[in-house]
């Protein structure tokens, strides 16, 4: 549909001009806030004032992630979190390629050698899965080879419990909810996985889903997330 209307910014409806993409127009964009240090060197939960050193948050410290490191790329509001929304609820697949061009660029940054891991997407279980008819992580994660071109895309893992929605939950609860959640559905496994979502809480699904997949066999785990919540 694009070559047929005019698209408009999915936050503030208006024109998007020239490489913006689709999605987002820039004012609304750097409405986002990007997140950056001061963070947790694990899990990437961002702290307030300055610290001019590495740090492991006290979370991380008592509970320690299967996965190797964590980062989100904006704080779930504004711009991004209508992107986020037009997509998951409204079906709104214009979205995919402007949110899958920032995961891309935030792959470039945070790993040393991005091209040296798979990407794989936080699956849902079947029913959900039913019930939205699509995956937006997938969706997401399929698309960001536009940018990264020849990136193994390993969808091995699956979701084999059902769980209810965790806002209610506390951290501890979101654990033990998520628990076993996760398996690996496949004979083989890549060495490093850099698994995608498009937002991030606690952090309880997706080490939930490295858990699995070290369990498996992977060696290295990182995670990327487009939002913090
Ligand atoms: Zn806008
Ligand atoms: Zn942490």
């Amino acid at each position: 549909m694009d070559f047929v209307l005019p698209r408009g910014c999915c936050e503030c409806g208006g024109e998007i001009h020239g490489d913006a993409g689709n999605g987002l127009c820039w004012d609304c964009r750097s409405d986002s806030l990007p997140l950056g240090p001061p963070w947790c060197e694990t899990c990437g939960m961002v702290i307030a004032g300055r610290v001019d050193h590495a740090f492991v948050c006290n979370q991380c410290q008592e509970h320690r992630p299967a996965f190797t490191q964590a980062r989100s790329l904006y704080r779930y509001e504004g711009g991004v979190r209508t992107a986020i929304h037009a997509l998951k609820y409204h079906r709104d697949f214009s979205v995919v390629p402007d949110l899958a061009r920032l995961l891309a660029a935030g792959a470039k940054v945070h790993l040393d050698n991005p091209e040296t891991y798979a990407l794989a997407a936080v699956p849902l279980h079947t029913r959900k899965l039913r019930e939205r008819g699509f995956n937006q992580s997938q969706e997401l994660t399929r698309y960001m080879r536009k940018w990264l071109p020849g990136q193994e895309i390993w969808t091995g893992l699956r979701r084999v419990k059902y769980t209810e929605t965790q806002t209610h939950l506390t951290a501890a609860g979101r654990r033990s909810n998520v628990r076993g959640a996760f398996q690996v559905k496949s004979k083989s496994i890549p060495d490093k996985i850099l698994l995608i979502d498009d937002v991030m809480t606690t952090g309880s699904t997706v080490d939930a889903c490295a858990r699995a997949m070290k369990k498996a066999g992977a060696k290295e785990v990182r995670v990327m997330t487009l939002a913090r919540g």
